[in-house]
């Protein structure tokens, strides 16, 4: 049923119902929401679960901002869409309980490299519940990231694939899918106080990997909101594009891994190698400076 060697719904839920002990709950992303329900204000649902390792002041802000992320409605367009897209779904995803709602933030509390998308993908991360899960983007992503040692593996398929994200942070401009991959002004404006938040409560961040045009403006005007850069104005945006935000931080642009540039070749896959490459050189370099 599913292409790519994805688990199915109910390999993945088999698994999860023994682990839990739930016996009507049918996927994955079931589970996440029914976590959701049943712990009212202060949520614990598997897709967070990485923040909520260890119990540190700035983490439980972290989880926090999460649990009240996904239950965020500010944007009436991206609601409709999002809900929408998981109501009516596709062929291929049919046997699939879509997420349709936010999607939180992944990876490490304590990681040195951030990393800034667009928005999820109506049948990847709107689909699955986490970024860059289950659509070809993250295909890329996690490739690159498994191979310069910030994933423990190279795919991510569902919230229960077993990704762990090392020393990596994966955040976006928008959390709700948008019609034809594109946000309003104004649904950027709304979503930006989530990410100031998240830059504030992230305190080891080093390097800032902006993935397209829309994730870099959103990372230097929200460095600009928070007054943590020197740069005078926001600089033109282009692939490999290295800029000092401060005197601890340091921002680098990518292509995003749409399919619209890889297909195309705009973006190889010797390019976004590059960018990650230098993140982990730019890490190194910082660790053997201490
Ligand atoms: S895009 Fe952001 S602000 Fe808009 S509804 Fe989604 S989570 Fe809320």
């Amino acid at each position: 049923m599913f292409s790519h060697g994805f688990i199915s719904p109910s390999r993945s839920s088999n698994h999860l119902h023994r682990h839990l002990n739930v016996s009507n709950i049918s996927s994955p992303v079931n589970i996440a929401k029914r976590s959701f329900e049943l712990a009212g204000n202060f949520v614990y649902f598997p897709i967070v679960s990485q923040i909520m390792k260890e119990s540190k002041p700035g983490h439980t802000e972290l989880q926090r901002l999460q649990s009240k992320i996904i239950r965020c409605k500010r944007c009436p367009r991206l609601v409709s869409w999002r809900e929408k897209v998981a109501e009516e779904k596709v062929a291929r995803y049919n046997d699939w309980e879509y997420w349709g709602k936010p999607i939180p933030s992944f990876g490490d509390p304590d990681a040195r490299l951030l990393l800034v998308g667009l928005a999820p993908a109506a049948h990847g991360g709107n689909r699955t519940g986490r970024m860059f899960t289950g659509d070809r983007s993250g295909d890329w992503l996690y490739r690159a990231l498994y191979k310069f040692g910030f994933a423990n593996q190279p795919q991510s398929i569902s919230t229960d694939d077993g990704l762990q994200l090392m020393d990596c942070y994966i955040t976006a401009t928008a959390r709700c899918a948008p019609p034809q991959n594109k946000l309003l002004p104004e649904e950027i404006r709304n979503c930006r106080p989530y990410l100031l938040k998240e830059l504030q409560l992230l305190k080891n961040i080093r390097v800032i990997v902006a993935l397209g045009k829309i994730g870099f403006d959103t990372i230097f005007d929200s460095f600009r909101t928070l007054e943590i850069t020197s740069l005078p104005r926001r600089p033109a945006f282009g692939h490999g594009g290295e800029y000092t935000l401060n005197d601890r931080q340091t921002l680098i642009a990518s292509f995003h891994p749409s399919q619209q540039n890889t297909f195309t070749g705009k973006l190889t896959e010797k390019m976004f190698d590059a960018v990650f490459r230098r993140a982990r050189k730019l890490l190194d370099s910082n660790d053997s400076s201490k």
